[in-house]
């Protein structure tokens, strides 16, 4: 985190130290962040953070809003979207209605809506089957914890019970509406009947416990205290801590409409909205990503808290009530242009995203990929972008965007390298180990022999790893199990007899333990007692297409970075290694077992590898 930023309150300067050094910030800090007038600097602190964590990307998603009644057993105080059964304004929708609000080129709905007194529980779950059923591609984000304690209560089945069934027919993630603000005296005033924060947190960490990532919101500019704001953000943190489920943090601006909390026009100023954004993205260090919600922004203020903090636009929303019933002033869609224009605008890559946050394509040329992990900071961590732009993102996902061409240069998944190699060209750098690598492991409760017919769960994140796998599976031990692939985010690990993770999810794993399995297998440990070879994990690698001038200045960069990189382990990864909850001595060491270069016993393990593979018979992995 480079950038120089010239404070005109002093007061942010030990804050911006505590970042870059990755302290955390307390409530002391949040409330001095909010009390402040130097929203540039605010603005700057914020966008490096963004920057560090998601390049350039900013992601929206193809999706519709469902909110199948309006009718509600609550009143809440703020809310001009509910009613009562036999009002002029109720209404109701069929699962047919709801089916024929949705097309086959959309990639999420959304669905929230009101506490119902009479529909039956299979209601709500053929709902989601025929969802399914008819939009295979479409995932599901619905039900606030609101409505699944609703359930749970209503039902009279556990929290567990309602989402274990809403999982089985298609619940993908959940919506982080329904507790506002986590304060007492905020829900006393506003919305007595409603739940808490301690029943809010039981259900997401219980969803994330089943492998049902969440996300989180905030609804402020009513009666809550700048306390209040930052106090609900550390809970947040410290759940996220505990879980890690959540995906991204929302930011939703209240509005009056005919509430009568404020009077009705009294929107949250966009200075307000961006220090928001802002203060959001420096204090949730733990959260993936902030979202600039624009139905609720505008889209003006959306677009600029894309340099403030936000990396997540939502997406085209359509169909949307709850915000515009309350008086909202933005459209109420935003077509798929205009997002890409807005985001393009705010010199960001527009990506157009799935549920779990995996990219589908990328709108933008220049783009370098890059892997998130500790293991490649060495050479991005001095990297001159230039004119092309970074966008990180997993080795599977490089490799599914590379083959539509939206990759221009990158680190690439060998196994991606050897598919697509007619149309990349290697540069003589990669990464590859020396014996062991701690962060492509098998958790496993049986021995390789024994894990013959076992079902053994595959990281999503992985193209070159699983592949490994099968080889030390079918061609060391003479085994075959059934690789299953899991989505992104948190998942249930006890439905597998074994999980093969990779990156620094296995690295912390690899040192922390991970719960309920007992043996522990490092795959490149495995690769080097059988070959005696390193394994090359990933290489470098441009379009071929690319003008050779462009491929000479980039190998240049890249060498440069590298050379900087490696002269200096400690300091590029004390901030990952903070992150990662490692020793400094501990990362260092990491890093130092790798090799950067291509050498000619890389090659060599290439070449049998290869050779290997393609003795496999050819499955989707
Ligand atoms: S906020 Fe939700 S629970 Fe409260 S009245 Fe509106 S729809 Fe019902």
């Amino acid at each position: 985190m480079s950038d120089s930023i010239h404070f005109r309150d002093k007061a942010l300067i030990p804050i911006w130290e505590k970042v870059q050094s990755g302290e955390r910030l307390t409530l002391e800090d949040g409330v001095t962040l909010f009390g402040s007038q130097d929203i540039l600097s605010i603005g700057k602190m914020a966008h490096t953070v963004q920057k560090a964590r998601s390049g350039d990307a900013v992601y929206y998603v193809l999706n519709q809003k469902i909110e199948p009644t309006n009718i509600c057993v609550l009143a809440c105080k703020f809310c001009d979207f509910a009613t009562k059964a036999g009002r002029p304004d109720a209404y109701e929708m069929t699962i047919h209605e709801i089916l024929h609000k949705l097309t086959p080129d959309i990639h999420e709905v959304h669905i929230t809506g009101g506490l119902h007194p009479d529909w039956e529980w299979e209601y709500y779950l053929e709902m989601l089957r025929q969802i399914k059923k008819n939009f295979p591609n479409i995932d599901i984000k619905a039900f606030t914890a609101v409505e699944v304690d609703f359930f749970a209560k209503k039902f009279k089945f556990s929290i567990e019970d309602v989402l274990i069934q809403l999982k089985e027919a298609g619940l993908r993630t959940m919506p982080g509406g329904g507790a506002e603000v986590f304060s007492e005296r905020v829900r006393r005033l506003l919305f007595n009947n409603k739940i808490g924060a301690k029943t809010w947190f039981d259900v997401h960490k219980a969803a994330h416990k089943l492998g049902i990532p969440t996300n989180s919101t905030i609804l402020y500019g009513h009666v809550e205290t700048i306390e209040e704001r930052v106090t609900h953000m550390l809970k947040l943190r410290e759940a996220q801590d505990e879980t890690g489920g959540f995906l991204t943090f929302i930011p939703l601006a209240f509005q009056p409409g005919d509430t009568g909390i404020k009077p009705p026009g009294q929107y949250t100023s966009a200075i307000e909205d961006l220090k928001m954004i802002s203060v959001s993205r420096l204090m949730l260090d733990n959260f993936p990503h902030i979202k600039a919600y624009w139905v609720m922004l505008t889209e003006e203020v959306a677009s600029i808290a894309l340099n403030f903090g936000a990396d997540d636009m939502d997406g085209t929303v359509g169909g949307e009530k709850i915000a515009h019933d309350a008086g909202a002033i933005s459209p109420m869609t935003l077509a798929k242009d205009q997002i890409i224009r807005i985001i393009k605008d705010a010199g960001k890559i527009p990506v157009e995203r799935d549920v779990y946050y995996n990219p589908l394509s990328l709108q933008s040329d220049k783009v370098i990929g890059k892997i998130p992990y500790l293991n490649s900071v060495p050479f991005y961590h001095h990297f001159e972008k230039r004119q092309f732009k970074i966008m990180p993102i997993t080795p599977r996902r490089m490799g599914v965007l590379a083959e539509q061409g939206q990759i221009d240069v990158g680190l690439f998944s060998l196994a991606d390298y050897l598919k697509q190699r007619d149309r990349l060209e290697m540069l003589p750098m990669c990464i590859a180990t020396r014996d062991q690598v701690k962060s492509v492991m098998l958790f496993s409760n049986q021995g390789w022999k024994d894990l013959d017919g076992k079902t053994i769960g595959i990281s999503d994140e992985t193209a070159t790893s699983v592949q490994l796998l099968r080889v030390l599976l079918e061609k060391k031990y003479g085994v075959k199990a059934s690789l299953k692939r899991m989505h992104s985010g948190v998942n249930n690990f006890s439905e597998f007899d074994a999980v093969l993770l990779i990156g620094d999810e296995a690295l912390r794993y690899n040192t922390v333990g991970l719960h309920g399995f007992e043996l522990t297998y490092d795959l490149a440990s495995e690769w080097y007692a059988w070959q005696q070879l390193p394994f090359v994990f990933a290489v470098w690698a441009v379009k071929q297409s690319m003008p050779d001038q462009q491929k000479a200045e980039l190998k240049s960069i890249i060498t440069t970075s590298l050379e900087k990189g490696e002269n200096n382990f400690a300091s590029i990864s004390s901030l990952p290694a903070k992150r990662l909850g490692l020793k400094l001595g501990e990362a260092v060491e990491y890093l130092e077992g790798f090799n950067y270069r291509l050498g000619e016993r890389e090659k060599q393990a290439i070449e049998v590898f290869e050779k290997l593979l393609s003795s496999l018979e050819v499955v989707k992995a």
